[in-house]
């Protein structure tokens, strides 16, 4: 497809190249929607196989960024960059500094964060060439614990819709994946009194919430089978896929991993099968909401605050579903588009 075609598809904003010879550096910027505010979004540093997979790449997870921000309530637009090239590169510093002065040349209309072959190190040479750079050492740190805490209020609301008590008193929650998101998690649903069964690849980490939260550990492909009221995956992303779909005996999927569906049918088809998926961009807002917190000056509180309001998100997500009969994931966008379209209706006025 022709870049202007692919732009007009979903309604980007802008599209951007940069190359710099002395280094090699290839980078593209996408902003999808800044009716909100600022484009915020990671920077992705991969061996993509062509430009064109380059372009594919950062025009879809722009527009992902616009649909997150919006949904979680926050004043951020939708942006995304991508450096094409070998993430294992040894001219970091350059590469990251010509990356900067990329996204300085914007002046704040995109602001950027790590991503996927990126860390904390690489931005700080992004922050050696522009303030428009966020998740930098001495930030407001590792946005897991607000993003679990986010993800025990949404599995609250979406037992309120499902058993029509919020309480996790008793509950039986199977936990995929327990890193930084998912102890955390744990230690909250444990503290509510949920039955708690784990699984990670790391045996370490299994053990840790087993001793701390008596979790019951379980096999690693054994957890698609076992009985819980509620799935809460935190490792990987497409869980739920053809494989497993037929094998969940849940009646609620909430989790904070990213991409939860292989595909959108398998979304339609948890629909089918009467089973509550929270949309994962919605239910796993925290991190971003840490990120809007360092941006905005808010305490760690605050951002705590703004990640439970994810419960009252969910609960207008589940009456839009309900009211345009529509499966979860698709209502969550419906929620994301009404938000910006509200806004974007707001009369402006003269001072
Ligand atoms: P993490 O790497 O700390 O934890 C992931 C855990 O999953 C690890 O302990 C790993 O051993 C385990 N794991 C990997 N493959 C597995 C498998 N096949 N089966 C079982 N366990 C497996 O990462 P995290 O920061 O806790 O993030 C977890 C998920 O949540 C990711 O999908 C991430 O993209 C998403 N997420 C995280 C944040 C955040 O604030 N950290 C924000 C939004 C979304």
């Amino acid at each position: 497809m022709e870049i202007f075609e692919a732009m007009q598809l979903h309604d980007h904003e802008q599209v951007l190249f940069s190359y710099e010879t002395s280094c090699g550096y290839r980078g593209i910027i996408a902003i999808h929607n800044t009716m909100l505010g600022p484009a915020l979004g990671g920077t992705r540093f991969w061996n993509y196989a062509s430009d064109t997979e380059a372009i594919n790449d950062v025009l879809r997870l722009s527009r992902g960024m616009t649909y997150k921000a919006a949904v979680a309530g926050l004043n951020l637009g939708g942006g995304k960059s991508v450096i094409i090239g070998d993430p294992k590169t040894r001219r970091r510093e350059m590469i990251f500094r010509a990356h900067g002065r990329f996204v300085d040349s914007l002046k704040g209309r995109y602001i950027t964060a790590e991503d996927v072959g990126t860390s904390v190190e690489d931005m700080s040479y992004v922050q050696m060439e522009t303030e428009f750079v966020t998740g930098v050492a001495g930030g407001s740190g590792d946005p897991s614990p607000v993003t679990a805490y986010g993800t025990y209020s949404g599995i609250k609301a979406c037992a309120h819709e499902k058993f029509g008590d919020d309480s996790l008193e008793g509950r039986t929650i199977a936990v995929q994946g327990v890193g930084h998101v998912g102890y955390h998690l744990c230690s909250y649903l444990a503290a509510e009194g949920a039955k708690l069964i784990v699984n990670d690849i790391d045996e370490a980490k299994v053990r840790r919430v087993v001793d701390e939260f008596h979790a019951r550990p379980i096999g690693n492909d054994d957890i698609y089978d076992v009985e819980a009221d509620i799935f809460a995956p935190c490792a990987l992303g497409a869980v739920i896929n053809d494989r497993t779909i037929q094998r969940f005996k849940f009646q609620v999927i909430a989790g904070a991993a990213n991409n939860q569906l292989d595909e959108e049918r398998h979304g339609d088809m948890l629909e089918e099968r009467g089973i509550l998926y929270a949309p994962d961009y919605v239910i796993n807002a925290g991190g971003l909401i840490n990120v809007y917190g360092e941006l905005s000056g808010w305490s760690p509180d605050r951002a705590k605050r703004k990640a439970g309001e994810i419960y009252e998100t969910l609960t207008q997500l589940f009456e839009i579903a309900k009211e345009q009969g529509l499966p979860t994931y698709e209502a969550a966008d419906r929620l994301a588009e009404r938000r910006i379209e509200q806004v974007a209706q707001l009369k402006r006025t003269w001072i």
